[in-house]
């Protein structure tokens, strides 16, 4: 897939280079002019390669023609780096990064029980509630 889409960019380019060239081979050739002295009568100028230029400037705009519209299998692929940042942008919009949890309930349920007489949240290695100073203790 890779190579494929690689070997068609080479041929866009490749065909639009060509064209270029042949485009400049025949606007050159097409007002190349050379110029005959005669003896004594004056001078001509003429363009010996005008047609064969027209024909090369034509086939030039044609490869150029053919190799902007040939359809590229990623368009956006021309444009790496908004690519990436539309991309990242979108993963990024797409995931929103987690919440961080304020408090852990769980854990600290771990580590605190409600007292019994209270029943206010107490350290569970308290055997004493420091707010009612009831024993944490199971009386029977
Ligand atoms: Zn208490």
């Amino acid at each position: 897939m890779s190579t494929e889409t690689s070997g068609i960019h080479m041929n866009r380019g490749l065909l639009i280079l060509f064209g270029i060239i042949l485009l400049a081979i025949g606007l050159f050739a097409s007002f190349y002019q050379e110029t005959h002295y005669f003896l004594h009568i004056g001078y001509e100028t003429v363009t010996p390669y005008q047609s064969i230029g027209i024909v090369l400037d034509i086939a030039g705009i044609v490869f150029i023609a053919l190799g902007f519209l040939i359809p590229s299998p990623r368009a956006s692929q021309t444009t790496f780096p908004q690519t990436n940042a539309s991309k990242t942008k979108e993963e990024s919009s797409a995931i929103p990064p987690p919440p961080p949890p304020p408090e852990q309930p769980r854990s600290t349920a771990d580590f605190v029980k409600k007292c019994i007489n209270c029943g206010r949240e107490i350290p569970s290695a308290w055997e004493e509630c420091q707010y009612c100073k009831a024993s944490q203790r199971d009386p029977t």
